[in-house]
């Protein structure tokens, strides 16, 4: 009976240090060095649109509104899709 209970317990023990492992392996930069990390990462991306006029696709804080729709400049804005 003590042997069954010694395999178990070995069993238990290299289970939990194989989690353990894998558990620090998936995720290393965040535990070791979050704030270094948090410095490095890039800056958000920003989302994109399409032009209703051109189709080029340009970045949402240069968007001019028209009539509900896009457009990558006022220029197009003022002219009519094609
Ligand atoms: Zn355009």
């Amino acid at each position: 009976m003590t042997r069954i209970l010694f395999w178990l317990a070995l069993i238990f023990l290299v289970v939990a240090a194989i989690r353990s492992k894998l558990k620090s392996a998936s995720r290393p930069p965040e535990q070791q060095s979050g704030r270094a990390r948090a410095a490095e990462a890039p800056p958000q991306a920003e989302a994109m649109l399409c032009c209703s006029h051109c189709g080029v696709h340009y970045p949402a804080s240069e968007n001019v509104a028209s009539d509900g729709r896009n457009y990558c400049s006022a220029a197009h804005a003022g002219l009519p899709a094609p």
